[in-house]
C-alpha cells in the first residue's frame, strides 16, 4: 500500500510502498476514504514540536471504510463507513470517563503527551528498507491508504454522508465547535471572540452561533478570511493588521466590557495574549491552536488579578467522539451547520505535498486528500 512518508524536516513527503501490521484484539483495519491537513500536521512537519521522531507517517485527520476487524471487535462490520479521532471513545469504566471526560481514559493505548517524548511513536508501517515507521502519537495515521488502530478510535456514521465532508469531522470542526459547545459551554447570550478565522476558527463561529452569542467577532489578518467568518456566522469583524488598536475596538464592540468568551484557533503565545486581553470581567480564554514550543513569558499575575480572568486550553473539543459527530452529522444534514464550504481543494495522494504547500501558506481552510 501507498503512504507518503516523512524521512527529514524541512522536505517533501516521498510517496512510496509500504506495509502495514495485520489488526490485533480490539483493533480495526480501516481502508482510508478521505484525509485532511490540519494546521497541527503543518507545525510537526516544520519540526515545532521538539521531539518527532522521522521516518514517519503523519496526518490525523481521517474518514474511511472499516476492512478488516481483529479479534473481539464486535461492534464494526466490514465497509462500515467511520470517523477517526485522536481522542477516544473510552472506557466508560476508569475515573476520568466516569465523570465524563473519556479524552483523558486512563485505560487508552496511547501514553499521553511527554514533552520529552514528544508527538510520535512507532506505529504499523515498515518501509521498503525494513524501517518502522513512527505515527503521530501512535494511534493511527492518515496520509496512507490504509490504516489500523484500536476500535474506541472509531465512530461508525451514516453512509449517505460524503466521505470528504465526513473528514472534517475528525479534528477540524470538533475542535472549533466542541471548544465552543462543550469546553467553554457558552450560555446563551455571551459575547465572543475568536482569533483566527480558518479552518478551526470558522468552527469557532459556527458553534457560537448555535449557542446564542452576540456579538460574534472574528479577528484575523487576511481580509477573506474575515469575509468568510461572516458568512459562518461572525458579526463583526477586526482586521488585526489595518485595526490601530484591535484590543480598543474588540471593547468597543462588547459595550466597553470585553468578550466574556475567547478562543484563541491559531497558533503563537502573541495571538493568545492578545485574546486575553480582549476577555473583560471573569471573561474565559480558550486557547486552541498551539506550536509546542513557545513558553508564556508574556502574562504575568495581574492579568489574572485583575478582573478574575480565565485561561484554558481545550483539547479538540473536549468531544464524546459517539455523541457529538453523529449530532453534527444530524445538523449539518439540516443545513445548520456548514461543511462543504470548508474544504478548500481536494487533491490525490500523489500530489500531498502540493496540498500541504498551499495548507501551509495559509490561503486554504482545508485540503481533503482523495483516496
Ligand atoms: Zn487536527
Ligand atoms: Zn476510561
Amino acid at each position: 500500500l501507498k503512504a507518503a512518508v516523512y524521512y527529514e524536516f524541512g522536505k517533501p513527503l516521498e510517496v512510496e510502498e509500504v506495509t502495514i501490521d495485520p489488526p490485533g484484539k480490539g483493533e480495526v483495519k480501516v481502508r482510508v476514504g478521505a484525509a485532511a491537513i490540519c494546521h497541527s500536521d503543518i507545525h510537526l512537519l516544520k519540526g515545532e514540536h521538539g521531539n518527532v521522531r522521522l521516518p514517519a507517517v503523519f496526518g490525523h485527520e481521517v474518514a474511511g471504510y472499516v476492512d478488516e476487524l481483529g479479534e473481539g471487535v464486535t461492534n464494526f462490520k466490514p465497509g462500515d463507513q467511520v470517523v477517526l479521532t485522536l481522542p477516544p471513545v473510552g472506557c466508560g469504566q476508569c475515573f476520568y470517563c466516569t465523570i465524563g471526560f473519556p479524552q483523558a481514559c486512563q485505560r487508552r493505548p496511547v501514553p499521553r503527551l511527554d514533552r520529552k517524548r514528544g508527538f510520535s511513536a512507532p506505529g504499523r508501517y515498515v518501509n521498503q528498507k525494513g524501517e518502522r515507521l513512527n505515527q503521530l502519537s501512535g494511534p493511527f495515521a492518515a496520509f496512507v491508504e490504509y490504516t489500523v488502530t484500536t476500535e474506541d478510535h472509531l465512530t461508525k456514521i451514516p453512509d449517505d454522508v460524503p466521505i470528504d465532508r465526513a473528514v472534517l469531522l475528525s479534528c477540524g470542526v470538533i475542535s472549533g465547535v466542541g471548544a465552543v459547545v462543550n469546553r467553554a459551554k457558552v450560555p446563551i447570550f455571551s459575547s465572543v471572540i475568536v482569533v483566527g478565522a480558518g479552518g478551526v476558527g470558522l468552527n469557532v463561529v459556527q458553534g457560537a452561533l448555535l449557542s446564542g452569542a452576540y456579538p460574534i467577532i472574528a479577528v484575523d489578518i487576511v481580509e477573506s478570511k474575515l469575509e468568510l467568518a461572516r458568512s459562518f456566522g461572525a458579526s463583526h469583524t477586526i482586521n488585526a493588521k489595518t485595526e490601530k488598536d484591535p484590543i480598543e475596538t474588540a471593547y468597543k464592540m462588547t459595550s466597553g466590557r470585553g468578550a466574556d468568551f475567547v478562543f484563541v484557533a491559531v497558533a503563537g503565545i502573541h495571538h493568545l495574549r492578545s485574546g486575553f486581553m480582549m476577555s473583560g470581567w471573569h471573561g474565559l480564554t480558550v486557547s486552541i491552536g498551539h506550536s509546542g514550543v513557545e513558553n508564556l513569558g508574556e502574562f504575568n499575575q495581574m492579568d489574572f488579578f485583575a478582573g478574575e480572568r480565565m485561561l484554558t486550553g481545550s483539547t479538540m473539543g473536549n468531544i464524546k467522539p459517539r455523541v457529538d459527530i453523529p449530532r453534527l452529522i444530524d445538523f449539518y444534514k439540516a443545513g445548520r451547520l456548514k461543511l462543504d464550504e470548508l474544504i478548500s481543494g481536494r487533491y490525490p495522494l500523489e500530489k500531498i505535498n502540493e496540498a500541504i504547500e498551499s495548507s501551509s501558506r495559509g490561503d486554504a481552510l482545508r485540503n481533503v486528500i482523495m483516496f
